[in-house]
């Protein structure tokens, strides 16, 4: 297998993409902008081909995405290579195969028929008259943006002295952005949580709400957690694309903004490369149709400045950043941008390990720990990065939820508790853990945290029955 790309190598795959070159001259037109458009997009016969590329030869593979209906949708660190997931429309499958074929690539094909798929996951929500249930959210469906809406808002009815909603913002189709407060009322440092940032990522917003759930629910349980932290929960960080993947487009990924110029009409914006920082530096694109798109300027979205300037304005009392996403199973660390490593890295890797630990506890679910770049990609304007960077917060995580890639952005129903629960197991060590770091991270001394005994701290040791990190 050749580790190294030579201009002859170029030459071929660019003769194996001229055919679908000669279609990038066609009007970038979003099907979705005709108001009669009605129809779900459908992926019938597209599939995933699995393939493990020398990392030399990533950006050859990443070319056809510009030109072919064609996108990576993970990459899996396996030593020097890397293991990539391709979705390829029917067209581009030949394509895709005679450039794998052309560099010795291993390969497999994992999903068959993606819309097979999804015709699986299709899910009718019946609106509930029956007033006597006062919420639909459960764990064994994946629940309408509304839904989910409604149960936050039934929490702060039922529970009004631990859960507050916060609006944040509005997204571009004038969704809320309702970041729900748990607390205990004392202003303790805080710990943030968002989901939901890629629209077709279902099982996150999902996991973030079943985080609060067990919070303000099980709050007899779960006290201790609640006593050591604040927490700010955005669940739903996307609402529209959330729903855009609900209706129209299954694999959507961006927001639904529409900044339109001369030479585009295509929609939204990736909302983890268009934070102000080290913006459109590396791992993100300027083409407004791209996937990555970075957007026309950092914080061009709604959704980016909500996050960005409530981040900001507590930054003295936020002490964790975790984005939760899906998949592939890791937990990542700063930087995104760059391959440096974090200034607090043995730490950073301390609560990652012991959280990730607890997570395998139920279901043996593995994660792998490390840094953006070293186990995924560059990726410039990422929340990680903005948290950790300008804002400074110290424990900065962007976490891969399930699966390893079986079922990837289609995890199945049945798979939607057992990953809340595991992820729940990981929050508590992670509250533990950061708790226990604490005096060395304080920024403020007005924070009552340390009026917590030691007896509480052990309790929540103890009380859940985690494996201790070493
Ligand atoms: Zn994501």
């Amino acid at each position: 297998m050749r580790g190294y790309i030579n201009a002859f190598d170029v030459v071929v795959v660019f003769s194996i993409l001229s055919l679908a070159l000669a279609l990038d001259h066609q009007p970038l037109e979003d099907p979705t902008l005709d108001p009669h458009h009605q129809s779900a997009k459908s992926y019938s016969g597209y599939k995933v081909i699995r393939a493990d590329v020398p990392l030399a030869q990533v950006p050859m593979i990443e070319a056809l995405e510009e030109s072919l209906d064609v996108e990576v949708t993970a990459r899996i660190p396996k030593g020097r290579m890397l293991t990539i997931d391709v979705l390829a429309a029917p067209e581009a499958e030949s394509k895709v195969l005679q450039v794998l074929k052309y560099f010795d690539m291993e390969y497999e094909e994992i999903i068959h028929d993606l819309q097979d798929m999804i015709q699986e996951e299709i899910y009718e929500e019946i609106e509930n008259f029956d007033l006597r249930s006062q919420h639909q959210m459960t764990w064994d469906n994946y629940h309408s943006f509304e839904v989910m809406h409604k149960y936050l808002q039934y929490l702060e009815e039922q529970y009004p002295h631990l859960i507050t909603l916060i609006e944040i913002g509005k997204s571009s189709e004038n969704r809320s952005l309702v970041v729900a407060q748990v607390s205990s009322g004392t202003n303790q440092p805080a710990i943030w949580i968002d989901g939901g940032l890629h629209a077709r990522e279902w099982v996150s917003p999902t996991t973030a709400l079943y985080i609060i759930r067990q919070l303000v629910e099980k709050y007899e349980q779960n006290e201790a957690m609640v006593t050591m932290f604040d927490w700010y929960i955005l669940p739903i960080a996307n609402p529209d694309g959330y729903e855009y993947t609900r209706h129209y487009d299954r694999m959507w990924r961006k927001t639904r903004s529409k900044h339109f110029g001369e030479n585009s009409r295509c929609v939204g914006v990736d909302p983890n490369r268009n934070f102000e920082f080290k913006w459109l530096q590396g791992g993100s694109s300027s083409y407004p149709c791209s996937d990555v798109y970075a957007g026309p300027y950092a914080s061009s979205e709604p959704e980016t400045v909500a996050i960005s300037e409530f981040l900001m304005e507590r930054k003295d009392q936020l002490m964790v950043y975790l984005s939760f996403h899906s998949y592939t199973q890791v937990w990542l660390m700063p930087w995104a941008y760059i391959s440096d490593l974090p200034k607090n890295l043995h730490d950073l890797e301390e609560v990652a390990n012991a959280s990730a630990t607890a997570m395998k506890k139920h279901n043996n679910t593995e994660f792998t720990v490390g840094t953006v770049t070293k186990l995924m990609y560059k990726a410039s304007g990422s929340s990680v990065d903005y948290a950790y960077g300008p804002v400074g917060i110290p424990f900065a995580y962007a976490i891969e939820l399930r699966d390893l890639g079986q079922y990837g952005f289609l995890l199945p129903k049945n798979q939607i508790l057992p990953t809340a629960v595991e992820t729940f197991d990981g929050m508590k060590v992670l509250a533990r853990e950061v708790y226990k770091k604490l005096p060395k991270y304080r920024k403020h001394s007005s924070s009552n945290a340390e009026l917590i005994t030691s007896e509480e701290t052990t309790e929540l040791g103890t009380a859940s029955d985690e494996t201790s990190p070493s």
